[in-house]
């Protein structure tokens, strides 16, 4: 017999949040099928997912609800025609990044930090991505880390190396140490930060080896989650939560505004509820990045303001991430103050 399962090939050592990610969902079709959802719906979102496919983990899905189209996280990683249409001034590079490359996979647009985009990999493809269109396959992962390091070593402005991609947790324990442990050889390095969605989209990939690597880092971590709707945050994400903090890790989030999943203070404020209850701070509210294709995502600049305004009047301040935009050349991100009233 040769019909030997595929998985009896795969090496042993992949560990349990690999396989989840290999296993997850790659077709309209099955993801469609899978929420018992109209089987139309999967027309468009194969045209659409020819542009940026599809990727959603199993343990993701299991936090929608069943034959609702309008479930908040589905619409996340859903691909919609509209999709497909242009619209001005949303564009393939909406932050200038390739002007902002300092080395291959090293982006440095502010004062003390530097921001490497450690892997193209991610376990879930986020529809609003806005680096949907970057020319990841341009610069591959692991043989571009050594220009990146060499960038970071020549300039000593760099204080605080930021893993990002991607997701920098979708690298191996040991793609991560490797990393990690060239930056500790560089003294001006004095903190790293990690830019992750995994323990929210997949937080079986907070296991042992992780918060092994991250305690034993010379430095402080901080860790800063990207969640956007309180039905993202369980009992599994509440425990890799605690298990972060426990690594001695800063835990913060960021959340962008999206229409249709958390445009109003109510939802944000929920949002905020359960992350504190998970042990992580809010700290940015993000207007969506102007990359083609997510359009039909965009909150208007004054709505938002709005939104944050009526956010601000009803939760305690360290439960309010400050709105802001990113504009191409600027020195920070830039916050946009909270309205108040009719
Ligand atoms: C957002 C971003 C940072 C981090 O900015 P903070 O305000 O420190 O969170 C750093 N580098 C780049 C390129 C960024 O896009
Ligand atoms: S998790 Fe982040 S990098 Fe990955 S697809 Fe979503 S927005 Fe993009």
């Amino acid at each position: 017999m040769i019909l030997a399962s595929n998985r009896a090939c795969q090496p042993p050592t992949r560990s349990g949040w690999q396989q989840e990610m290999a296993e997850a969902i790659r077709t309209p079709r099955e993801l469609v099928a899978a929420l018992g959802l109209d089987p139309r719906l999967a027309d468009g979102a194969e045209r659409a997912s020819e542009l940026f496919r599809i990727r959603v983990p199993w343990s993701y899905l299991r936090r929608m609800r069943r034959g609702d189209p309008l479930d908040p996280l589905l619409r996340q990683v859903l691909p919609l025609d509209a999709e497909r249409d242009e619209h001005p001034g949303f564009t393939a590079d909406p932050l200038g990044e390739r002007a902002a490359t300092a080395a291959p996979s090293l982006l440095k647009k502010y004062r003390g930090r530097a921001l490497l985009i450690a892997t193209p990999a991610c376990a879930v493809h986020c529809r609003y991505c806005f680096r949907r269109e970057f020319p990841y396959a341009e610069q591959a992962e692991a043989p571009r880390w050594q220009e990146a390091l060499e960038q970071i070593e020549r300039d000593t402005d760099i204080e605080e190396v930021i893993l990002s991609g991607g997701d920098p947790l979708s690298l191996s324990d040991a793609r991560l140490a490797a990393l990690t442990s060239a930056l500790e050889g560089i003294a001006h390095v004095r903190r790293l930060r990690v830019h992750t969605r995994l323990p929210i989209v997949l937080p079986s990939r907070v296991d042992s080896g992780l918060t092994a690597w991250l305690a034993s880092l010379k430095w402080p971590a901080v860790v800063v989650l990207h969640a956007n709707h309180a039905n993202e945050i369980d009992g599994e994400v509440r425990e890799a939560c605690t298990a972060l903090r426990g690594a001695g890790a800063t835990v913060l989030n960021q959340t962008v505004l999206l229409r249709g999943v958390n445009d109003d203070a109510g939802t944000l404020a929920e949002l905020s509820v359960r992350l504190f209850e998970a042990g992580v701070l809010p700290y940015y509210l993000h207007l969506l990045d102007r990359v083609r294709g997510a359009a039909h995502f965009e909150v208007a600049e004054e709505r938002a303001q709005r939104i944050a305004g009526e956010l601000a009047a009803s939760l305690p301040g360290y439960l309010v991430p400050r709105l802001v935009r990113e504009c191409a050349g600027a020195p920070a991100k830039t916050p946009l103050p909270p309205r108040f009233g009719a």
